[in-house]
């Protein structure tokens, strides 16, 4: 039977020990918060239409200002560590990989490329999250009540650096293996989950039929967030920006101004996709320079309008700029720039 890598079975003790031995590389950051560490990644090549290189620029710039602005580690991955599982199935090895290489990291968090951090000013409540090692954007009903291919989104995900998080990643990553055990099992999930259509087995898919299929051996550390987008679906949103501008602020990351947009079924670097690209390439402009606004609002400039590239000076320049803003933590900055 596959398997991502040789068994392990002390992690907790081993990570423990190197954490004690290296207090040079401690598993918190300022202010006592856990060190996280958000992991993306992309086809090792070029994609099929050059807009979708510029779109994968867009989504890592727009991760890498997140991760700054929160002291949040980050990580590009354009490599398939494994070519079995090549494709959407690469997150599961390369967060293997990681939590074993950084022992100082507390929680790994994967996000997609085409998902994008649309409120600037929010923050995980990772406090809530003290009993729990996998924390995922989905619903309890949908995934319990209706078995739904749905219930939950594999697009944007934290893992806690520790044994239980291995054990399930060798327990999610059978399904995977490119060719006959993909296409067999992807048959086993269209049979048993609701609303997926025919194709090969996909990880989120995979994950939703594990947890449903051994809810008592896992779901009690699984955290299903919907109080905030930590996934957000992008049809539902894009058009509302405006709107949320006019009424509401950043910081609050649900419906009034969602943490991440998350452009599932569009394929701007591939071929084929659920949407129309021109659409996709649309919104995607749109969610970008939604949150690049809260970034320049901070250096005093704002993009023209949503689907602009351009932008204009919001504030006058000074010979003073140091001033009480400095003083405030990046939140209250982003909160207060305007
Ligand atoms: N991905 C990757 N390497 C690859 C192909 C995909 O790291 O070779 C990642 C990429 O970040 C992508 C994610 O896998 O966003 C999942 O695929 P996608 O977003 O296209 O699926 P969807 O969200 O539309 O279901
Ligand atoms: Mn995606």
């Amino acid at each position: 039977k596959y398997a991502l890598g040789p068994k392990i079975s002390d992690w907790d003790a081993q990570r423990r020990r190197w954490l004690a031995e290296n207090p040079g590389f401690p598993a918190t950051v300022a202010g006592g918060k856990p060190r996280i560490m958000l992991v993306t990644g992309s086809q090792p090549g070029p994609c099929d239409n050059p807009l979708g290189d510029h779109y994968l620029l867009k989504s890592t710039k727009n991760k890498m200002d997140y991760c700054r602005l929160h002291g949040i580690e980050i990580v590009h991955n354009l490599a398939h560590l494994d070519t079995e599982l090549a494709g959407y199935w690469a997150k599961l090895p390369l967060l293997r990989r990681l939590m074993l290489s950084h022992p100082e990291v507390e929680w790994i968090w994967w996000m997609d490329s085409d998902a994008l951090f649309t409120d600037m000013a929010f923050e995980l409540p990772l406090s809530r999250y003290d009993g729990h090692n996998l924390i995922i954007h989905g619903y309890q009903d949908l995934l319990f009540e209706k078995h739904s291919w749905i219930a939950l989104n594999t697009g944007s995900f934290l893992f806690r650096n520790c044994q239980w998080s291995l054990d399930l990643l060798d327990a999610w990553a059978p399904m995977g293996p490119k060719g006959f055990i993909r296409d067999q099992a992807g048959k086993v999930l269209t049979a048993n989950l609701k609303g997926r259509p025919a194709f090969e087995a996909d990880d989120q898919s995979a994950l939703i039929y594990l947890l449903l299929s051994q809810k008592e051996k896992w779901m009690d550390k699984v955290f299903i967030e919907n109080s905030y987008y930590l996934h957000g679906f992008w049809a539902g949103l894009v058009d509302k920006y405006e709107e949320m501008m006019e009424n509401h602020h950043p910081g609050l990351g649900d419906e009034r101004w969602p943490f991440v947009t998350h452009f599932v079924g569009c394929k701007p670097c591939g071929s084929y996709g659920d949407y129309p690209v021109e659409r996709c390439l649309k919104s995607m402009e749109r969610a970008f320079n939604f949150a690049d606004n809260q970034v320049l609002r901070l250096y005093g400039f704002s993009h023209k309008g949503l689907e602009s590239p351009k932008i204009k000076r919001i504030r006058d320049q000074t010979s003073k700029p140091i001033n009480d803003v400095e003083n405030l933590d990046m939140k209250a900055k982003i909160l207060t720039a305007s």
